[in-house]
């Protein structure tokens, strides 16, 4: 039986004459036309002038503004001409409550990082200043095109730092998986692993909480995750306590994991083996676990990650400001691993720009190698789309522009300085980035940034706010006063 819905499509491609759509059917449908559109589907299609049909949250249909044929009056219709529309930018690791404090830890002393910089920080980040330095993270985010980002934040001393932190990422629209990281270890042998005691959950509290965040807010765009934080600051019962509690709602499980040279070498002197093959001693690697970082892999860790399905945020940009190494990039994309790409928090990076990140993740290589043909603004861009939804393991949803697929784009405008010539766009958009190209965000079919503004965050008003818990939180750290004389200027 051909229903209503059948028969408007297929009028749609053989062009019959348009039909009429209900107020209520209408209202549901956007078309989106004349734009350049890289669709990133298994055939890696562009259309020079396409069109995206959002029909309620989903792409409806994609395709070349030759083949739209005609559409049912009542349809609302966008031209964007002079614009590119592609699937919405998936960042694989970020912590957003570090917005405020972006900057503080630039080239700082392991003195004062141990004295004030972790823990005291840490202690006087409680729920409302999460919830604002989160709402800067969130605000650079989606102005820079994220729809989707895995975030992790620290929910011990002040578990209600992630209702804080959720309630943000509500507020703001994005999709986000958000991890709560736990860490239980007491060996003290390293003191760049140490956790103080009040920072140590147990593995009951650990996953009471997890539970408690999931009820609370868990929906269609946030799904809330249990991370250990590492294999060194959490104990084995840690690790498979908190992989336990995702299998129980079919969630993702995060860790870091491989994130230093130190890391590596401190791996291999307790346990005889680098943290990848821990994990897999310790049955956490898969069939949904995602790891931050990834740096220091062996070849047989590398064949691992791709045999168990793991995901892997490679973060470059963040390993670069704390000299971390440079992961092995070809060769867990040659080995099939899902690989995507992330910013990290303010704290290691320390802006949110993703088209930043984009152009590192090439550049670093083509330096490692001595090559500088390695790479290309194509695999930066898959990198960044759907190499980020395979390692979220949510391709199924997101990633690219593809009928049936959650309807979350951006808008770029192709006209600005920066991406000009235009035979050179592609290239000009990872490697001459320019985020205030980024007009318009939508998230399940739902115009979250519409001309560079966001539709409900006020931009001066996150702001203030942030600037004022900023200073609180640096003056409780004692480090208001190491900031005013870290300079060698002389201010007046
Ligand atoms: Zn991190």
């Amino acid at each position: 039986m051909i229903d209503r819905r059948t028969f408007i499509a297929g009028a749609a491609v053989i062009a019959a004459a348009p039909l009429d759509l209900t107020a209520e059917e209408a209202r549901n449908e956007l078309l989106l036309t004349d734009a350049i559109v890289l669709t990133m589907d298994e055939q890696r299609r562009a259309f020079h002038s396409g069109y995206v049909w959002i029909r309620g949250d989903r792409v409806h249909r994609v395709g070349p503004m030759r083949e739209l044929g005609e559409v049912p009056r009542g349809v609302k219709r966008r031209r964007l001409s002079g614009r590119l529309i592609m699937p919405g930018l998936v960042n694989c690791h970020t912590h957003l409550a570090s917005g405020i404090t972006r900057g503080v830890y630039d080239e700082m002393p392991l003195e004062v990082w141990f004295a004030k910089g972790m823990w005291p920080v840490l202690d006087a980040f409680d729920a409302r200043s999460s919830e604002i330095g989160s709402e800067v993270s969130l605000l650079e985010l989606l102005g820079n095109g994220v729809t989707t980002t895995a975030v992790g934040e620290i929910g011990s001393r002040h578990p209600d730092r992630l209702d804080g932190v959720l309630t943000a990422i509500e507020r703001s629209g994005i999709r986000a998986v958000v991890a709560r990281m736990a860490m239980d270890s007491a060996d003290d042998s390293n003191p760049a692993q140490f956790i103080p005691e009040g920072y140590r959950d147990t593995p009951q509290f650990a996953a009471d909480e997890v539970r408690r965040l999931r009820k609370r807010f868990n929906s269609e765009r946030i799904s809330v995750i249990p991370e250990a934080l590492g294999v060194l600051r959490c104990t084995p019962e840690m690790i498979q306590a908190m992989h336990a509690v995702s299998r129980e709602a079919d969630s993702l499980f995060s860790m870091h994991a491989a994130s230093s040279q130190s890391e590596r070498d401190e791996s291999r002197r307790r346990f005889g083996h680098g943290s990848i093959t821990e994990l897999e001693r310790l049955g956490v690697l898969g069939p949904k676990t995602l790891l931050a970082h990834a740096i220091w892999l062996d070849d047989e860790e590398i064949q691992l990650l791709a045999a168990r399905g793991t995901g892997v945020s490679h973060n470059p940009v963040s390993n670069a400001y704390y000299a971390s190494g440079i992961a092995r990039l070809p060769e867990l994309l040659t080995a099939g691993v899902r690989v995507g790409l992330g910013v990290d928090g303010a704290s290691t990076n320390n802006g949110q720009n993703v088209w930043e990140t984009m152009k590192m993740a090439m550049l670093f290589q083509k330096q490692k190698l001595e090559n500088a043909n390695f790479g290309s603004a194509e695999l930066a861009l898959e990198l960044m789309t759907r190499g980020g939804a395979a390692a979220l393991h949510m391709e199924d949803r997101i990633g690219s522009l593809e009928p049936g697929k959650l309807a979350d784009l951006i808008v770029i405008d192709t006209e600005r300085v920066a991406l000009t010539p235009s035979q050179t766009l592609i290239s000009n958009l990872v490697y001459s980035p320019d985020p205030c190209a980024i007009q318009d965000v939508y998230v399940g079919g739902e115009l979250v940034i519409e001309n560079g503004q966001h539709a409900r965050l006020d931009r001066a008003a996150v702001v203030a706010r942030a600037r004022a818990a900023s200073e609180r939180l640096l003056k409780s750290a004692g480090l208001d006063e190491y900031l005013r004389t870290r300079g060698r200027w002389r201010w007046e």
